[in-house]
């Protein structure tokens, strides 16, 4: 064989090889713009210096034919075949479905963003002109004791009742509202809330006691309550130690040693989602374990109490000692949302203040090993198991995903499923 076709082979072979490995190892990789590229640029520079030649030095036909025949050839070893055997190897090891599934999803994110422009001019318009504040795109991450937690589509921050309620009647029937107290039962996902979170502020922070009743606007703060409760001589002292807002209280029917929010309620006033103002009793709000039920939509504004009678100064001493006692044995320096589990069902608190329950979800927790367990930012506390804290750089997807590990250990260890305490809400974060 002429040495000179012998070296030409030789070379193209090379290349072959060469453009094979370079794009199997990029469809392996999932990244498909190399070889595209490497396709685009060899074909480019064969039809520039095909052209070029015959442009500058013309040549007979039946020459002009067999260097077409020979750059054809050339080409389909050089570039086309191991192209093609490259992308065939990734179709049949899945890399490239990956690809063309992230190209997919690339193009269905710009869907949605789309989308959520269309959405939030429609929202722009439809959305009463409260007095009140209202915040577009609002971060929730520090409206929560965990810190954590994307945008709400928007936050309301009604001035007062009348405006509260003109924005409830003006807002469409088909928009989701989420009331929100001072977030401390709460995990907002990373995505956000898709909705309008009406959260109450100074206009409804009033706390009036007259004799045994207390009344407190439901932005007031339990610990607030409960002092000026025991100033007055009244008995509210078990909501001291409970950092959220009495909208809270009364909604997930707070409690601790012994007492509970159904144990004092007398009554709740809201605002309907129709924006009137509606008194419920305690049987209309159906008490339970850490639940009630509030009309879809409704907005509590004010809670009244009855406590019983005692010395301010007790009363006063006795939440101290509760207190300590808190600190002594619950990460209270830490940021968490208190309880993380229900005590195993069977278990339960009932919300009656003569319920005791034998099996601790703390210990469950424990027995499984799960104590001081962590996932990226988040932990169960050292100090006590169950409670999940945010150490300082956990997004929501952490806390969750390590509480859902925390069951799937108590499962296998001792067959109990762990109920959430803790209320997890919105979308998580998109890929
Ligand atoms: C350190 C720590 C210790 C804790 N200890 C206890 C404890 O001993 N006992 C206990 O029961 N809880 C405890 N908790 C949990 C939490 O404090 C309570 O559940 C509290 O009642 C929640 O109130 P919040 O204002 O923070 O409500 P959020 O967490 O903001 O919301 C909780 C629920 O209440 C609803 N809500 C809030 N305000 C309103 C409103 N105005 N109208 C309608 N719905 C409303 C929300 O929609 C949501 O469904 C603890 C939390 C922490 C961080």
């Amino acid at each position: 064989m002429d040495p000179r076709i012998f070296a030409f082979l030789c070379g193209l072979t090379l290349v072959s090889v060469m453009v094979a490995i370079y794009s199997h190892l990029c469809t392996k990789a999932g990244k498909l713009r190399g070889p595209l590229i490497l396709f685009l640029f060899l074909t480019a520079s064969g039809l520039y210096g095909f052209v070029t030649r015959v442009h500058f030095e013309p040549v007979s036909i039946d020459e002009q034919t067999a260097m077409i025949d020979a750059w054809i050839v050339i080409y389909m070893l050089a570039v086309s075949i191991p192209l093609i055997a490259a992308l065939f190897v990734g179709f049949i090891t899945g890399r490239v479905h990956r690809v063309l599934a992230r190209w997919k999803n690339n193009s269905k994110q710009l869907g949605d963003k789309t989308a959520q422009a269309d959405y939030q001019s429609t929202m722009d318009q439809l959305l009463p002109k409260p007095r009140g504040k209202l915040s577009e795109k609002r971060a929730l991450n520090d409206l929560t004791w965990l810190r954590v937690g994307g945008p709400a589509d928007y936050l309301f921050q009604p001035a007062d009742i009348e405006d509260l309620q003109h924005f409830m009647k003006e807002l469409p029937a088909d928009v989701v509202i989420f009331p929100m107290g001072v977030g401390s039962n709460l995990i907002v996902r990373d995505g956000g809330l898709r909705a309008v979170v009406i959260r109450l502020g100074r206009g409804f922070n009033g706390i009036s006691v007259e004799g045994n009743t207390v009344t407190a606007g439901a932005a007031a703060l339990d610990a607030h309550v409960a002092r000026k409760a025991a100033d007055a001589g009244v008995d509210l002292t078990f909501l001291r130690t409970i950092p959220g807002s009495i909208g809270g209280a009364v909604r997930m029917n707070a409690g601790c040693y012994g007492s509970y929010t159904a144990d004092v309620l007398r009554k709740a006033t809201i605002v309907t989602r129709q924006g009137e103002v509606l008194d419920l009793t305690p049987e209309d709000l159906n008490f339970r374990y850490r639940q009630s039920d509030l009309p879809d939509g409704a907005v509590l504004i004010s809670a009244t109490f009855e406590g019983s009678s005692g010395d301010p100064e007790e009363l006063h001493a006795r939440m101290a000692a509760q207190l300590q006692k808190r600190d002594e044995t619950q990460p209270t320096k830490d940021r968490s949302a208190g309880s993380t589990f229900r005590n195993p069902a069977g278990f339960s608190s009932t919300g009656r203040a003569d319920d005791v329950h034998d099996l601790k979800a703390w210990k469950v927790i424990d027995d499984a090993g799960m104590r001081g367990a962590s996932l990226g930012g988040a932990q169960m506390s050292p100090k006590h198991s169950n409670f999940l804290i945010n150490t300082g750089t956990a997004t929501a997807a952490d806390l969750e995903g390590l509480g859902e590990e925390v069951r799937k250990k108590v499962y296998e260890t001792s067959g109990i499923t762990l109920e959430w305490e803790i209320m997890r809400i919105g979308d998580p974060l998109k890929e």
